[in-house]
């Protein structure tokens, strides 16, 4: 096995980068866009329509039953007789209005009549209304109408101008001639409240618009608020806005400020007017959004750890390697790749010092035989213990190597011949103290050699082998060297 280099390891790193964020990435965006499609089908599918079934089953109640009063007070043949015959006793008519109200709850009930244009209610005569007074148009234009009736929401005049809804219901005679107007009115505090709580509740925006787009009715909000507007002023629904009017309701969506807004649509037959629930996506998004930040802070958080293990593992596993490379397994001591490169490096060093530079090779006296006779574990025992002997016993600027099988390169810096003479004498008799087995002693040959300068490697420890070999030749157990030879 190799150690990775350092352009493969940023390699492997950046891909690995590359893969997780794209993972994280891929997830977490299609995790944020199916919850955003979920929140905006929940908004139209669920959430709009239901608003506005409430809201429509709430003004029902409130709107729709005044529509029904008004019309049987057109049908009714008191109100019609006593116009014919000439609105004879107002009493009579004020009693009658004044029933109409009670017994049905309306804030007000009226009569217009057409031949005297007297405007009757509930306490008696108001008005006579006049086609160039700009409060009464809604009569001339009701007197004009095609249809049976129509809803207006106006100030009431009879009661301190309160923003009221009219339903003014055209009365005909038994032939079909007009001969006025009549209806209830209602205050309509009753269903803006009811958009009012809707609209605070569920974060919504509920209004009403006329066929021609003018919002008539709404809660106090920015689309609508207490001054009506047209939906054609509203940003973002002026180009839907003929669509929603021709449609007579559904499901539609704008931009408006950089904000997707839905819009349910529900035409109200009975009081040809149109529904709107609106609501923006603004919060839910914001909510998804928030998520899918604290998401990707999490996939970055996640990246950042797998790399910096990656990289901690990487730089063990060189650290390993490169130990493995340099070190003899069995002793722990530098193999001879290492040596060669450290004895290059103290050879250069004792140059540059002029530091005298010594090498002693030695090797195990008999050691097959020691194997043949204890075998080779104990065999690979002794040459352990041997490495830590060395480890203990030589200064840490010395270099000590497993040169082969039971041979061994002792490198020793800035030292004399003499000196290192007396280290492969120390050593010698210390390794024959080691305790290998009962009744046997490690005995070993050494041949010193001093290092001349601009020696090769080979030239010295061809050197120091003859020298092993003379101690060998010698006996054994012996320290030999091309000044001396020693005999233990
Ligand atoms: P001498 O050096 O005194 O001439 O005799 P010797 O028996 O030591 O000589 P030789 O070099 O022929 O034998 C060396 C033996 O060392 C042979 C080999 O089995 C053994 N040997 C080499 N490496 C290892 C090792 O890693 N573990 C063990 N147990 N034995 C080893
Ligand atoms: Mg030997
Ligand atoms: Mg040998």
């Amino acid at each position: 096995m190799t150690p990775l280099r350092g352009t493969d390891r940023s390699k492997l790193m950046a891909l690995v980068c590359l893969l997780l964020c794209c993972g994280f990435l891929a997830t977490t965006l299609i995790s944020y866009f199916s919850s955003r499609g979920a929140i905006r089908s929940a908004i139209i599918d669920t959430e709009l329509p239901l608003t506005s079934d409430n809201v429509y089953s709430e003004i029902q109640r409130d709107l729709v039953r005044p529509v029904l009063i008004s019309s049987m007070m057109s049908r009714d043949t008191f109100l019609r007789d006593w116009i014919i015959e000439g609105e004879g006793d107002v009493r009579q008519m004020t009693r009658y209005l004044k029933e109409v109200m009670s017994h049905y709850g309306a804030f007000t009930a009226f009569f217009v009549s057409d031949a005297s244009k007297t405007y009757y209610h509930a306490d008696g005569v108001l008005k006579h209304v006049a086609p160039e007074e700009p409060r009464d148009a809604w009569y001339f234009r009701v007197r004009q109408m095609k249809e049976p009736y129509e809803i207006n929401v106006d100030p009431d005049l009879a009661n301190r101008d309160k923003l009221t809804i009219f339903i003014n219901y055209r009365v005909l005679d038994y032939q079909g001639q007009y001969i006025g107007a009549t209806g209830v009115g209602l205050t309509v505090d009753a269903v803006v409240a009811i958009i009012q709580d809707y609209q605070r509740r569920f974060g919504r925006t509920i209004y009403f618009a006329n066929s021609d787009g003018d919002i008539v009715l709404a809660g106090r909000s920015k689309e609508g608020g207490e001054q009506r507007r047209n939906i054609r002023d509203i940003p973002g629904l002026r180009d839907l806005a003929d669509t929603i009017l021709a449609s007579k309701g559904g499901s539609f969506e704008y931009e408006s400020a950089d904000i997707h807004h839905f819009v349910n649509v529900r035409y109200i037959p009975e009081l040809k007017w149109q529904l709107f629930v609106v609501k923006d996506d603004k919060l839910a998004v914001s909510n998804v959004q928030r998520a899918l930040y604290f998401n990707l802070l999490v996939c970055a958080c996640v990246t950042l750890l797998v790399l910096t293990l990656l990289y901690i593992s990487f730089n063990r596993y060189n650290k390993a390697l490169e130990e493995m490379a340099a070190t003899d397994s069995l002793t722990g001591l530098a193999n001879r790749h290492a040596l060669e490169l450290l004895l290059e490096q103290a050879m250069r060093e004792a140059t540059r010092q002029n530091s005298p530079l010594t090498a002693i090779l030695f090797d195990i006296d008999h050691f097959k035989a020691l194997n043949d006779s204890l075998g080779h574990l104990a065999g690979d025992r002794v040459l352990r213990h041997l490495g830590q002997l060395l480890q203990t016993n030589l200064r840490t600027s010395d270099i000590a190597c497993r040169w082969g099988g039971e041979e061994f390169l002792i490198v020793l810096k800035d030292t004399p011949m003499e000196v290192a003479l007396k280290v492969a004498e120390t050593l010698r008799l210390r390794i024959a103290e080691m305790p290998a087995a009962p009744n046997e002693a490690i005995q070993i040959s050494a041949g010193v050699v001093a290092w001349q300068v601009g020696e090769s490697i080979t030239a010295l420890l061809e050197r120091a082998d003859v020298q092993l070999y003379r101690a060998k030749a010698a006996g054994r157990n012996t320290v030999c060297s091309d000044t001396t030879a020693t005999t233990s």
